[in-house]
């Protein structure tokens, strides 16, 4: 669908400032004085980034309590002729934030939705780490319980991109003494207050993350991404595990041995010599 080949109806998704209130374009604030309607995360914060462009539109709430009810209120309003604007407490609807129900039931009705760029806290973090800036991988929040969150991480840690975290406060700690745990001693970067008063960027290696002094705000947690492994053939796999068996080595010690060598996860190794065996045994039955 074009967006804008004609004058729909159209639901904008409208990127507001992460701090400060001048952090917004010329484009957001025409687009949120035009439309009929803003449905924001919390009014109360919307309503002070409003007031301070001088914008007088009607504000509602969408959160990610209400979000079906409320889509079915916004297509209401496209149907009628209206347009609506989406808005979350800060930065760019959808990131880490409601507005995916909506946006969805929108385009499958068959009504335009665009986008209004503009702030988001990963992209500031991700340019002032140091860290390299592609390919990345942004993560948002990850799982608050401690034993999802470490299972997260190992799925994680192969990956060569610099990832992207959001963090709370509280939880800070832990999840950068597990990262350390499960990424190593990777660089990282943990971004404070972006584009507030007391914005604070600390680069650190994650075994050190213990001495990081009060880590309060809201914060992006980048860690630099895990070594580009080697991808190797499952039958070099195979067969370096039948030439640790044929020296002396039990299967399963073997298994072992190479997944230690060739730095990878037991079950690849596993699977590359099962799948080897299985092979060889189907060559056996069809001959
Ligand atoms: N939609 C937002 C965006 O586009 O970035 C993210 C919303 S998410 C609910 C809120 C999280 O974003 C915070 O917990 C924090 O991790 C991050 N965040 C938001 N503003 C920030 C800022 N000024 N500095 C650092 N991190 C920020």
């Amino acid at each position: 669908m074009k967006s804008f080949t004609e004058e729909a109806p159209t639901l904008f998704l409208v990127a507001t400032p992460i701090g400060n209130l001048e952090d917004i374009t010329y484009r957001a604030v025409r687009i949120l004085g035009e439309v009929d309607i803003i449905y924001a995360e919390d009014t109360r914060v919307s309503r002070k980034l409003l007031s301070h462009h001088g914008i007088k539109t009607k504000l509602a709430s969408l959160h990610a309590h209400n979000e079906e009810d409320r889509a079915d209120i916004v297509l209401q309003v496209l149907r009628e002729g209206g347009s609506v604007a989406l808005v979350s407490d800060a930065g760019t609807p959808l990131v880490s934030d409601p507005g995916l129900v909506l946006t969805k039931k929108v385009a499958e009705a068959g009504h335009p939705v665009v986008a209004i760029p503009g702030p988001s806290a990963f992209l500031p973090a991700l340019v002032v780490s140091g860290l390299r800036t592609h390919p990345f991988l942004f993560y948002g929040f990850l799982p608050a319980k401690k034993e999802k969150r470490r299972r997260t991480l190992e799925t994680l840690r192969d990956l060569p991109y610099t990832l992207l975290f959001y963090e709370a406060p509280h939880r800070v700690r832990g999840t950068l003494a597990d990262m350390a745990d499960i990424l190593g001693k990777r660089r990282a970067a943990l971004c404070r207050e972006l584009t507030k008063r007391f914005e604070e960027v600390r680069r650190f290696r994650l075994d050190e993350a213990s001495d990081l002094p009060d880590l309060k705000g809201e914060m992006v947690v980048v860690v630099e991404g895990g070594e580009e492994r080697k991808q190797l053939p499952e039958s070099d796999l195979a067969e370096h595990v039948e030439i640790l068996i044929a020296d002396g080595l039990p299967e399963m010690e073997a298994i072992k041995k190479v997944a230690r060598m060739r730095k990878l996860k037991k079950n690849t190794v596993y699977m590359a010599f099962q799948n080897k065996k299985k092979r060889q045994n189907s060559k056996r039955f069809e001959e």
